[in-house]
């Protein structure tokens, strides 16, 4: 497996997807959202009515979990049981459980040797939260984005997601920082900045001031 990686990790809503799809367009990379795996498995627990605190009960849901993945127009899709996940997973519902089903060791285990697979379609871009850190400690490059907590629940709040339609950007960075709160200090590959990843504060940058800055970078 020589394909290159570049891994962009970050906080909840600090750029990272349009960015890494920018970036993964411009290089002619395939692109990878990581967290998008992870909603789709806490999607499912809630579809079943399992309880997402109940880890006997998430970590036996895993087997009944069939997850086929094509590459698209650049784009790593998935189909989960045979069914394409779109604005589901982007639920509030999903925001509130997400943290705690992927603190569950046996999700990330498999979820993590899905996204290592992926290296073998082509060059990657792959954005998440532990990619440089677990996923690909080895990556070609790692960035790390952040922004200020107002601005992204600015940013999130604007994003045409069903949750935004009725929540106040209050609430927004409150539903935030909780889920960056429990991926911050759970156990097992929890957000961190790696070692020699770049830092990069999107705070008063739009898109392509981050994608021309990280190309330029490369
Ligand atoms: O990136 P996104 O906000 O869609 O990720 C949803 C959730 O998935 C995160 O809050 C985190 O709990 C989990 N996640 C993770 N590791 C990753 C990517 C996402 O634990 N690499």
């Amino acid at each position: 497996m020589n394909n290159i990686i570049i891994a962009v990790d970050g906080p909840s809503a600090s750029g990272k997807s349009t960015v890494s799809k920018g970036l993964a367009r411009k290089l002619g990379y395939n692109y990878a959202d990581s967290g998008a795996l992870y909603r789709a498995i806490t999607w499912y627990i809630l579809d079943c009515r399992i309880d997402p605190n109940n880890n006997a009960a998430v970590i036996k849901s895993l087997d009944d979990i069939k997850m086929q993945f094509n590459v698209l127009n650049g784009v790593v899709n998935f189909l989960l049981n045979n069914r394409s996940l779109t604005s589901e997973i982007r639920a509030e519902s999903i925001n509130k459980y997400v943290s705690i089903v992927s603190a569950v060791p046996e999700v990330r285990e498999l979820v993590v040797k899905w996204l290592r697979s992926m290296a073998d379609c082509g060059n990657l871009v792959m954005e998440g939260r532990d990619i440089g850190t677990v996923v690909f400690p080895n990556a070609y490059k790692k960035f790390y984005l952040d922004a200020s907590s107002e601005e992204r629940a600015k940013r999130r709040h604007n994003e045409n997601v069903p949750q935004s339609e009725s929540m106040s950007v209050k609430e927004v960075k409150e539903s935030l920082s909780n889920r960056d709160k429990l991926d911050s200090s759970r156990k097992i590959a929890p957000l961190r900045i790696a070692s020699d990843a770049k830092v990069i504060d999107t705070t008063s940058m739009d898109i392509d001031q981050v994608v021309d800055k990280i190309a330029s970078l490369l």
